[in-house]
């Protein structure tokens, strides 16, 4: 799926953007954002990237390269939606399979057990619902 349809339909799977008040997933600090890093990493069974954050920007990102990979996160307003979503990418990433684009179907299946896994059930349902629509 391309991107911008993607995150439109993450968008609406969680009441809104990530900067959104509304946006069904918390905010968290960095220290659980570590944590939740090191424990999503740990439920998909990859090596778990490395973690930075950035005081200023527009967007948290990952960063590909196996053995070297990492996240840098906007801290401001950091979301646990957005670090599963961060991820999913380096399971993406790291998996022998080749995914198609950005927010392909292997992604999707990553990114939607880990809402599973990690308290965000009802979204991960409404998620895959729209995808499937899309
Ligand atoms: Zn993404």
């Amino acid at each position: 799926m391309n991107t911008k349809k993607f995150y439109k339909c993450e968008a609406e799977a969680f009441n809104g953007s990530w900067y959104d008040p509304e946006h069904d997933s918390p905010t968290i600090e960095k220290h659980d954002a570590e944590n939740l890093v090191r424990a999503a990493a740990r439920f998909l069974g990859i090596e778990r990237p490395r973690v930075y954050f950035a005081e200023v920007g527009s967007t948290s990102a990952y960063y590909p390269g196996r053995g070297q990979q990492y996240i840098v996160f906007l801290a401001r307003g950091l979301r646990q939606s957005v670090v599963l979503h961060e991820v999913a990418h380096a399971a993406v990433d790291l998996s022998p399979h080749k995914d198609t684009g950005d927010h392909g179907p292997l992604f999707i299946a990553f990114y939607l057990r880990l809402l599973s896994r990690f308290g965000h059930t009802k979204q991960a349902r409404r998620l895959r619902k729209l995808c499937d629509a899309a």
